[in-house]
């Protein structure tokens, strides 16, 4: 992965500015000029710790013919992705004045009527699919390359895993990567982007957030939708430890599903008052830390904020809220990730709790980040054996399996045939029901 990135990254600049097609000229032209202004500042930005001798490595001069061996002069590789992601920003967006108070958007209190109207205007674009809700899940990471080059890496494999999901089970994906609101960043920008998403999106039944380190770890099993037609707000966690016990652990908001309604346009506009960056987040982090058990002394988080507003309003939020804990909706990984090989002897997939859990969160790992609370090591390790029980269940219905849960190699779990049509995946994930049922619907 990063060799091949030290290998291309010169190249596609070079194409990038002196693209040799006609049509691209002009543009290729203003591609340079704002290239050259944005070397400019890189150089003035990274000129103290890279030293002149570098430049050249992240704006290669196109009669240069030595960027190879330039390239290979570098001394560290995550220094040339940064020069790639310097930016200028021309016109900033106003900020946010503290003194008013803060809001995820224009007040909304019809959207149950604006979407039922859109919704019978465009008949085509229904909110169930096969007599099943529409849902869209969504992730995202942060804009810039991550601080160890190996986050990136499981960001991809973690990408996958839900790509993979969500193809076998005929759900959406969306993937963000840019901060929608400057005020909600880290683990609180998942806020403005679910409430976009629900806005733009009134065809989407549910939003299904799941955090970038949290991984499906059964491929086949299903979410349990009919049980959720009254409710608007899925998490996994226990009414005991988030009503009685204040507990900031009481559930997980690494994962959940939301109704596209007016409630949960409400929902987040409360829940969202203690995210604002700054003396807002901190001052409410002590709260929080005073108020919820067990909670560290840290600036407020989503997971404290939201116990911390059912607790004090259950009765205005508790009725349509569903803690779920009958399956792994979020696994706490360091409870699970040992126990894989032990699984695989006795049980299956399609199970989704403690015998085949549905999803595996790396809670506290911070893959991409360097603050984690698990050694990054331990993290990785564990992540690739959870990415790899995974994708056995993928791999099956080719007829290969990963040697070992710790390694990338495969093996052939069964010959080629001149029959390939009748060979069957032990787990039915090619030609499952719940794929060809849209069939049987139309
Ligand atoms: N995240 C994001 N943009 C960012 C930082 C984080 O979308 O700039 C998302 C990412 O999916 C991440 C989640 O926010 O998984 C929550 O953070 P994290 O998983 O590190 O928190 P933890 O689960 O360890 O409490
Ligand atoms: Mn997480």
């Amino acid at each position: 992965m990063r060799e091949s990135l030290r290998r291309s990254l010169p190249l596609n600049t070079r194409q990038l500015l002196y693209g040799s097609k006609a049509k691209h000229l002009y543009k290729s032209f203003s591609n340079l000029k704002v290239t050259i202004i944005c070397g400019f500042v890189t150089i003035v930005v990274l000129r103290g710790t890279i030293g002149a001798g570098s430049f050249r490595l992240s704006f290669p001069d196109p009669s240069e013919h030595h960027e190879e061996t330039a390239v290979h002069k570098r001394k560290d590789p995550s220094r040339i992705l940064a020069a790639y992601t310097q930016e200028i920003v021309e016109n900033p967006e106003p900020e946010w004045d503290p003194k008013t108070p803060y809001s995820l958007g224009p007040k909304i209190s019809d959207w149950n009527e604006q979407r039922a109207s859109w919704l019978s205007k465009n008949p085509h674009m229904s909110a169930t699919v096969n007599g099943k809700p529409r849902i869209l899940l969504v992730t995202g990471s942060q804009p810039k390359p991550c601080d160890n080059p190996a986050g990136d890496h499981y960001l991809l494999k973690s990408l996958k895993n839900k790509i993979d999901y969500c193809r076998l089970h005929g759900i959406e994906i969306f993937f963000n990567m840019a901060f929608l609101d400057p005020q909600m960043t880290s683990f609180w920008a998942k806020l403005p982007l679910v409430r976009k998403l629900m806005l733009a999106h009134p065809e989407v039944e549910w939003i299904w957030w799941m955090d970038s380190d949290a991984m499906f770890t059964d491929m086949v099993f299903e979410l349990p939708m009919e049980k959720y037609k009254d409710k608007n707000f899925i998490l996994h966690g226990w009414d005991q430890a988030v009503y009685n016990e204040k507990n900031w652990i009481g559930l997980n908001t690494g994962v959940f599903l939301l109704r596209n309604c007016q409630w949960s346009l409400d929902i987040l506009d409360a829940w969202a008052t203690m995210g604002p960056k700054g003396t807002i987040r901190l001052e409410a982090g002590k709260l929080l830390t005073k108020t919820l058990k067990g909670r560290p002394e840290f600036e407020a988080d989503d997971q404290s904020a939201l116990v911390y507003l059912l607790t004090t309003k259950r009765d205005e939020w508790g009725d349509k809220v569903f803690l779920e804990s009958s399956y792994y909706l979020h696994g706490y990984w360091v409870i699970l990730v040992e126990k894989y090989e032990e699984m695989m002897e006795k049980h299956h997939p399609g199970l989704g709790d403690d015998r085949w859990p549905f999803v595996t969160h790396f809670v506290g790992c911070k893959p991409c980040g360097i603050h984690g609370v698990y050694p990054v090591e331990r993290c990785l390790n564990q992540m690739e054996r959870a990415f790899n029980f995974a994708d056995n269940q993928i791999l099956q219905m080719y007829g290969f399996q990963h040697r070992r849960l710790g390694n990338t190699e495969v093996k052939r779990t069964r010959n080629d045939t001149t029959h390939p049509l009748e060979v069957e995946d032990n787990l039915k994930l090619l030609h499952a029901s719940f794929k060809t049922s849209s069939s049987v619907a139309l």
